[in-house]
Formats: structure tokens, sequence, C-alpha cells
């Protein structure tokens, strides 16, 4: 590459003569090669030596006359042949103006006898330009002149790649890459940009813009290995600015062989982000060219104004992907997905909807650490993505669940298959640190035939109510949500809708289930459970309908009303039973332990109703605990601060583990009734059940039997050490108004309890 480096006023001097020695070795048939400049005009730098062989000096001096007489006005400037002691002479010669058009001298390059060449007389005009340019720069006018037409080229460049976004930015970049080679008279101008990871450039713009790019284009990418050039803009720091002094004329030749052009200038300018080199503008001349530091600066204002477009678009790009990507997995995401769907349902395809809901993930991501857990997430992502077809989709709704759309699925039977194919690949075992941890799943599955018009939420409900039944009828499976699981569900929206109806009108109740000593029958305390009157259906135990209240977040407004009705209820009977002490129980479901007033709630209801906190008492479950232990375990103790007791409701279900209950503030442990029934006929739940009894007494909890049925079960509690219950065989939850003989008698006759040996003093005092 030729170029001329850094010509400034002080250094102008040697840049023409560089110039001039080059002109010479390029053009070596020529015998005169010169410099003159207008009379009366002075270009610092331009008195040089004219190189003329002694034979030629007094033919020198003729031509210099003519071409003065020339650039005095006198005659057209132009290359001519003239006769000088009887030798012809060919004479080329170019102006050499300032950017404002002033002709301020000419390069001469002469020779005798023979024309000179095509390649020769293009040299010459590319050398005249390369004068030009250095005196325009030699002189102070010209300086400023270029000085400012840089910085209008600047700020003009600086206003469009403000305003550039994501969509036009391309675009932006060509208009770039153009104005900078127009300004620079360029032949040629790109940006390049590195990537390091891959270890290729890529050309991200140019101009001009090729017409007829070949496909794969050889200027695209290329590997940084594959030509040095390009190796040298891998790590660019400092713009490069190949000199005639890098330049041998081994090279020059192979460049004219290899281009058909004569000589090669170019600049590149790096692109820093930080420590790495993003990219590179790069401009290229197939001429000679001088650069200034005035151009080199503003190329590199814009190369680093093109680095922060480029990263602010980078920022922007980032934004818009995290909006639809899953951070863990890197799948689409939720919204992703719903986009996804409403485009595929949009097109009217056959399109189905897989729930892919991982089994159990909840206790194996808190027996084997969250970390584990989220390997193993990132596993089957990985599985499930590389599993279904490039038409099918992936995307993954967040917790351990996943949604697949398959494409073309037109029947139900091909779709179970590739969801069983699915399961079967989810469940391999993955190894992670060493453990073989191996997962399974349930699918839900809905299908859009495409003549139906359904929306994409539709579906995704419709696939996850399918998926609940494959829960259901025992995981590992995958179930398609068909007519019957229809039905279901749209009566399923009907309850939630009546349900929200009774919330907000006048449709709860509460009724009372007494708990009982089961050695005398005195009534220990009452459990609220809520009832739904149902215009319709008449009314409901909660176990119909809590599940809905729990789904849909009713459940927050149902506990509040039911504890300030608790509330009510026991003023009531401390007015009228002021002898009576039993405690009235409440039932919290886990979702009401995320209300951060929930302390303060209970303790308000307690002061507006004048009730104390020994006469109550709050039961949860251990789902209730198991997602944030520490809040729960810090609500619990505020009700245990109001003298409000805690229980552990459905003891035995959970999975809360014996050394956990050590720390969680309870104060009685509630045995679930499916363990109770079993107690006279399973051992295994008799087992259970007296663990359970003998933890209690280890930990000082109260130990009651909830779903007493029988008094053979009675007489089994009693022998095993637990002497409190509650049950069908003592009372069904009954209302305030039908509780009201057991509270006028204080508890139930014993004879309901142990019938084989009725015994006196309680029972007959009951008759
Ligand atoms: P739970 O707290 O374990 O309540 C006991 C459930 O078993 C009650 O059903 C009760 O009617 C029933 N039951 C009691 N004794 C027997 C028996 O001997 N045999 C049989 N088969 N069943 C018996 P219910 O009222 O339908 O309540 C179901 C669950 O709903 C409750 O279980 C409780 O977890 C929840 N629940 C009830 N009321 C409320 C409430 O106000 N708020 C919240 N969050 N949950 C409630
Ligand atoms: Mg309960
Ligand atoms: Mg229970």
């Amino acid at each position: 590459m030729a170029n001329f480096r850094h010509a400034d006023t002080m250094r102008v001097g040697a840049e023409a003569r560089l110039i001039v020695e080059t002109l010479r070795q390029v053009t070596p048939r020529a015998e005169i090669v010169a410099v003159v400049t207008t009379s009366g005009r002075t270009v610092p730098g331009f008195d040089l030596e004219p190189l003329v062989g002694a034979k030629s000096q007094s033919a020198f001096e003729g031509i210099r006359e003519r071409v003065e007489a020339q650039l005095a006005g006198k005659e057209p400037l132009g290359s001519f042949t003239c006769v000088i002691d009887d030798v012809e002479w060919g004479v080329l010669i170019d102006a050499i103006e300032l950017l404002d058009g002033q002709i301020v001298g000419a390069l001469i390059v002469a020779r005798h006898g023979r024309a000179w060449s095509q390649r020769e007389c293009s040299l010459t005009r590319a050398f005249g330009g390369v004068f030009s340019q250095v005196a325009t720069l030699a002189t102070r006018e010209g300086v400023l002149l270029h000085q400012r037409r840089l910085d209008e080229l600047v700020s003009q460049v600086a206003e469009r790649l403000m305003s550039a976004t994501a969509d036009n930015h391309k675009e932006v970049l060509n208009w770039t890459t153009r104005v900078l080679a127009e300004f620079l008279n360029s032949d040629v101008a790109f940006l390049r940009r590195n990537d390091h990871v891959r270890g290729v450039s890529i050309l991200e713009a140019e101009w001009p813009l090729r017409e007829d790019v070949p496909d794969p284009d050889p200027l695209g990418e290329v590997r940084f290995d594959a030509d040095p050039i390009f190796m040298a803009t891998k790590d660019l720091r400092e713009p490069y600015l190949p000199g005639l002094e890098d330049t041998t004329e081994n090279y020059m030749n192979r460049v004219e062989e290899g281009s058909g052009e004569t000589l090669i200038a170019g600049a590149a300018v790096p692109l820093l982000l930080g420590e790495s080199t993003w990219g590179v503008l790069g401009f290229i001349h197939f001429a000679l060219r001088a650069w200034v530091p005035a151009e080199i600066n503003a190329l590199q204002a814009v190369a680093s104004m093109l680095v922060q477009l480029q990263a602010r678009i980078d920022a922007e790009e980032r934004t818009a992907y995290n909006a639809y990507h899953d951070d863990l997995t890197d799948l689409p995401n939720r919204r992703a997905l719903l986009r996804e769907l409403k485009h595929r349902l949009g097109s009217r395809r056959d399109t189905a909807v897989l729930i892919v809901d991982l089994d159990r993930f909840k206790v194996m991501n808190d027996f084997l650490g969250h970390a584990t857990g989220d390997r193993l997430l990132i596993t089957i992502a990985d599985r499930i993505r590389t599993s279904i077809r490039a038409t099918d989709y992936v995307a993954r709704l967040g917790g351990d669940e996943f949604v697949i759309l398959l494409d073309e699925a037109n029947s139900e039977m091909e779709v179970l298959s590739s969801s069983y194919r699915l399961l079967t690949v989810i469940a391999a075992p993955v190894n992670i640190g060493g453990q073989h941890v191996s997962h399974t799943a349930s699918i839900g599955i809905a299908i859009a035939p495409s003549a139906s018009v359904h929306s994409g939420l539709d579906l995704l409900s419709w696939a996850d109510g399918a998926m609940y039944v494959a829960k259901a009828r025992g995981r590992n499976q995958a179930v398609v949500f068909d007519e019957e699981l229809r039905q279901a569900a749209n009566e399923r929206s009907r309850m939630e809708l009546m349900l929200r109806e009774a919330v907000e009108g006048d449709g709860l109740r509460l009724h009372y289930q007494p708990e009982v000593d089961l050695r005398t029958g005195r009534l220990l305390s009452v459990e609220a459970l809520v009832r739904w009157q149902h215009p319709t259906l008449g009314l409901l135990a909660a176990a119909d309908f809590i599940t809905i209240a729990e789904e849909t977040g009713l459940v927050l407004e149902i506990g509040r009303w039911v504890f300030a009705e608790a509330c009510r209820q026991l003023a009531v009977w401390r007015r009228d039973y002021p002898d009576l002490a039993f405690i009235v129980r409440t039932n919290m479901s886990p979702a009401e332990f995320t209300a951060s007033d929930l302390v303060e709630f209970v303790e308000r209801c307690m002061r507006e109703n004048n009730v104390p906190g020994e006469r109550l008492c709050i039961e949860i479950t251990e789902y209730a605990v198991v997602d944030e232990p520490e809040k729960t375990a810090n609500i619990l103790r505020g009700f245990q601060q109001l003298g409000v007791e805690v229980a552990l409701d459905d003891f035995g279900t959970g999975f809360a583990s014996m050394t956990e209950l050590k720390h969680l503030p309870v104060d009685l442990l509630k045995l679930d009734m499916s363990f109770v029934e079993g107690i006279t006929t399973d051992e295994y739940d008799r087992a259970i059940v007296e663990s359970i009894i003998r933890l209690g007494q280890a930990l000082h909890l109260g130990v009651t039997a909830e779903g007493i049925e029988g008094t053979e079960i009675i007489e089994k509690l009693l022998e095993l050490g637990c002497h409190r219950g509650q049950g069908y065989l003592i009372s069904q939850p009954v209302s305030s108004k039908d509780l009201t003989p057991m509270l006028v008698a204080g508890g139930v006759p014993l004879s309901l309890l142990r019938p084989a040996k009725p015994t006196l003093e309680f029972a007959s005092t009951l008759s």
C-alpha cells in the first residue's frame, strides 16, 4: 500500500520529496521528474530539486518555461510534446491545486521520444492529486478549511448515528460508510466487526454496495487466520496507515497484477470497545493518498461513535431478547410463547399445545438444592429443544413447566406418541456432579385443529387442565384435553364465577366441628370450617371449593372473612357461655401467608371483638411452611405472641421432616385422618400414628386426631397415648345454632365415645 502519512506543514518538504522519488520509481523511463510552482507563489517545501539527468538539463529549462507560461494562464494546461535541441520530448503535467481551486504549481514527468502509456498518464495524475492535497495542507487557510469540512462531516454523522435504532442501524452504517468514503475520495470503504469468539471478521457495511454478491460472500465472513491483513485488524489498537516505506516494489507489482489497479493506499481505524477491538473502519484508494492528522482524528471520532451506537443497539437488543427469553434455559419465555401461539393460530395451522410439568420437582429441588435443580432444568430444556422438529416450538413458562407447540398436529394418536417419546427423553437419567438424577414428567395436551378459532390462552388453560389430570392419574403420562375434560373445565369456571359472587355477596357460612377429650367427652375446641351456600347445589363443604379458591386467589378474601366471623362468633359465645373456655380454630391457606399484614389483621379482629388470643388457634398445613420457611415462621411467632395457638393440620401427609419440626413455632399436631382411619386395621398406619404421638410428646406438642368415625379408633388412640380428637363419630361440622346443645352440655356424652363402658359422672350429667 502506498500512503503518505501525516503531511502537515512541518513535514511537507519530506512528504513532497518522497512523492517525487516514488513517482520516479514507478515511472522508470522518465528522465525528468520535477515540481514547479507558479511564479510569485511559494508553497513551503515545494522548492524541490528536480530529478533531471545531466544531459537533459537544458531540455528541462525549456520545458519549465513552457509549463510556467501555461500556469500563468497564457496557454491551457495539458500534456504535450515538444522539440528541444532536435530531440522530441513527451511531457506529462498535472496541476497542483488548492482545495479552493487555485493552481499553485505543476508536477512534470518528461522523457524523449516515445509516447506515454495509459498507465503512466494516470500515475502522474494520481501523484498530482496527492501533491494538491499536500499543498492544500501546507497553507494555513487550506488546513482550516479542511478542518472545518471535517468537523461538519463528523457532526453530520453524529446526528445520524444518534437517531439510529435497532431497526435501521444497518442502513445507517451503510450511509456512514458512504459519506465518509465520498468525503475522503476513497474508492472502497467498509466496516467490519470482529467476532473474537469465532475468530472471524464480519462485513457489516460497505461502499459502494456490490451488486452481484456471490453466496457465500468471500468478503462476508473471513477467518482472521486466513489472511494477514485480517489478522492485523483483529487486535488493532491504533489507526493503521500502511505507508510507502512499508511497501515493496514486489508488493506493488503484485497489487497491479492482482487488481489491475496501479497503486493502493489505505487506512484502517479500529473501533475500540474497552480492552477489545470491536471492529475496523477501512478505506481503500486505488491511487495515492496522504492522510492528515485531522482526517485520522475525525475517523477515530466516528469510530468511537460507531462503537457507542453498537453498544446502545446491543443493549436494546439484549433487553428485547431478555423480554422474550428465559434467563436460565435461554428458551423463549411466556410472552414469546403467547406471541408465537397467536401467530400460529392466526395462520390456521394445526397446532397442538403440550404443557410439560416435571413430577414432584419441588421436592427434588428442596432436597438436592437449587443449583442441582437449575442444572436439571437446563438439561431437560436442551433435551426438549433437540428432540423436537425444526417447525415445532418450545418455551419455558417458569418453574418446572415447559410448553411445546407441535406443528401439523392433525391426529390425536400422533400427538400422543410424540408426547410419550418426549416423556422417555426427559426421564433419561441426568448426571449432575456424579449423581444420577432421573425425573419423570406429566404432559397435558390441547389440540387446535386449523379450522377452529380458539385463543392461545384457551389452549394453554386446556392443556394445563389436562396436565393436572395427568398428575392426578398418577403422573408420568400424557393426557389429551377432550370433551369430558372440557365439560369439567367449563363447570369449574362457572363455579369460579359463582364463588366470586358468593364471596362478594353474602354466600359464605361457617360450620363448627367440635374436638373433645376422648377420655371424658369434654369440649376442647371447635374448628371453624367454611361453607358455601350455593344457589342451586345447596350447602357446599370446603373440600368442594377451597382448591378453586386457592387457585384463583379468592382464598385471601375468604380467609379474612372466616377469621373475622370466627372472632365475632367467639365473642357471642363468650357472652352466652362465660364458663366454657373452648378454643375456636380456623384454617389458613399457604397463600394467606404472603400478605404482609396478616398478624396485624389477626390482632385487629381480636381487639374489635374483645377476644383473648388464648381462645384462638390457627391451623396451617405443612405446605404453608415449604416455600418460605423463615418468613412463615416469623408470622407464626407473631401469632404465638398474641397468645394464639398454632396447629399443624393434616400432619404426616406433607414433607415437613421431623427434624424441621423442631424449629417450627407450633403448639399442636393434628393427625391426618388418612392414618387415623387405618390404625385398627393397618400396621403401617398404626406405626406412623404412634411415631407422631411419640414425636409430639418429645417436643412437648399437643397431638389430636382428625376423622374419628368409630369407637374402636378411640380405644386404639387412647392406648397409643392420644386423648384428643374430632370426627363424624363425635359430631359433623354444624352451624353455630346446631352447636348449642353441645355448648349447653359442655361436651358429648361419654357413651358416644366408649359405648362398651359407659361411665358415669360426666355422661350422666349430660343426659
Ligand atoms: P381440615 O382442616 O383437615 O378439615 C377437616 C375436613 O375433614 C373437613 O372437611 C371436615 O368436614 C372433614 N371431616 C371431619 N371429620 C371427618 C370424619 O370423621 N370423616 C370424614 N370423612 N371427614 C371428616 P371440609 O370442611 O370440607 O374441609 C376440607 C378442608 O378445607 C379442611 O381440611 C381445610 O384444610 C380446608 N378448609 C376448610 N375451611 C377452611 C377455611 O376457612 N379456610 C381455609 N384456608 N381452608 C379451609
Ligand atoms: Mg383444619
Ligand atoms: Mg385436616
